[in-house]
């Protein structure tokens, strides 16, 4: 029997993932729930935000499926204790290298997008962002103090030929399943780390994926893109900083941080790791007025990439689609539907 962990996490976090354990037990009957603490409310009750056995918990189930963490009463936390440094302790635990994020424009919602609907309508993006290594990682790190009394810090970007491979081969696999177009994005014109970037996709391409169209864009100009001609895109490939900054910058084309899920994956047969983008969103917590979408598409996105059930995933995606389309809104899109609510709707089109 599959496997699924929730991680519902703080603020808005469990309110999101309660909906999607009624979804899920709707759907999927056979599938079995388990769920830890994690991040602030983990860091309070077991005094770490990750702890082993939630880790261990994580890489022996199929999949996770994690609400949010974060909020202001966590600031003060040291740094290597905040629930942000869980949820990177997580991904770097279960090896998840890959993060999938697609910003796709529901018919129902183009006019929710600060662009024109002209420019967004039909937009289908996947980015696949690169997530456990460069400048996040990279070493040496840290803030020292000079001689002069001034201070210095230190980020260091930093890449190895197999970790740009084995995220660039998930972008092709992707890009064959969709409309076969990859756009490679980095900054070769000034960074080494660019510079080799481009040489290893390029010489992966030509090796293993001929038949998928590659393009590469400097991240900048890839920034400007997304803007002005965004559908030109299909798959976008890029580092971890600037796959962060674009994929944020593509969330904001289709409206609402309350629709957009992701997945973040490692290799083949080993669990995925599965997230709303949105964070805990202390402003609204606890009032049950979230919009459960992004984490219920964030399960979709799970039982398509490591619980085997395409089937379902595609059901559940039209669900929400239909549920949108007889104009079932959240407030964050518009309308004044509770998370309950919105979730009964999409359970109604199930
Ligand atoms: P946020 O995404 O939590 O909220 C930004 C705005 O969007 C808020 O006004 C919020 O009410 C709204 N919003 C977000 N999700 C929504 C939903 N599902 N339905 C309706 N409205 C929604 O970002 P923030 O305010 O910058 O961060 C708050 C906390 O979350 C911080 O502690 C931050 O570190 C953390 N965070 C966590 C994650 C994560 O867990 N992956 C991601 C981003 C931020």
């Amino acid at each position: 029997m599959p496997t699924l962990l929730l991680l519902p996490g703080d603020g808005i976090g469990p309110e999101v993932t309660g909906e999607v354990r009624r979804v899920a037990e709707k759907i999927f009957p056979d599938l079995t729930l388990e769920e830890r603490p994690f991040g602030g409310i983990s860091y309070d009750t077991l005094g770490t935000p990750l702890s082993d056995e939630t880790l261990a918990l994580a890489l022996a189930s199929d999949a996770v499926l994690m609400g949010a963490v974060g909020g202001p009463q966590w600031a003060s936390a040291p740094r290597h204790l905040r629930p942000e440094a869980g949820l990177l302790g997580l991904r770097l635990g279960m090896g998840v290298f890959a993060n999938l994020r697609p910003a796709l424009c529901f018919a129902a919602l183009a006019d929710a997008s600060s662009l024109k609907r002209e420019v967004i309508e039909g937009l289908d993006i996947m980015i696949v962002r690169e997530l456990t290594g460069g400048v996040y990682f990279g070493k040496p790190r840290g803030i020292e103090t000079l001689p002069d009394g001034q201070k210095r810090g230190v980020d260091t970007q930093v890449y190895t030929t197999s970790e740009i491979e084995r995220v660039s081969r998930v972008a092709f696999t992707l890009a064959e399943g969709r409309r076969n177009k990859v756009t490679s994005c980095e900054k070769s014109n000034v960074m080494e780390t660019g510079l080799l970037w481009r040489e290893v996709v390029t010489a992966l391409h030509a090796r293993e994926f001929p038949h998928v169209t590659l393009e590469h864009m400097l991240a900048d100009n890839a920034a400007m893109q997304l803007v002005k001609n965004p559908r030109q895109f299909d798959v976008i490939l890029t580092d971890n900083l600037f796959g962060d900054i674009l994929s944020d910058e593509a969330a904001q084309l289709t409206g609402s941080l309350g629709m957009l899920p992701s997945a973040a994956i490692g290799v083949a047969g080993a669990p995925g790791l599965y997230e709303p983008i949105h964070g805990s969103a202390p402003d609204i917590a606890g009032q049950g007025v979230a919009n459960p979408l992004a984490a219920i598409l964030s399960f979709a996105m799970a039982l398509r990439w490591s619980l085997a059930r395409p089937d379902l995933a595609d059901r559940l995606t039209h669900a929400v689609e239909a549920a949108l389309a007889s104009g079932a809104r959240t407030r964050d899109i518009g309308g004044d539907l509770g998370s309950r609510a919105m979730a009964d709707a999409v359970l109604a089109k199930l």
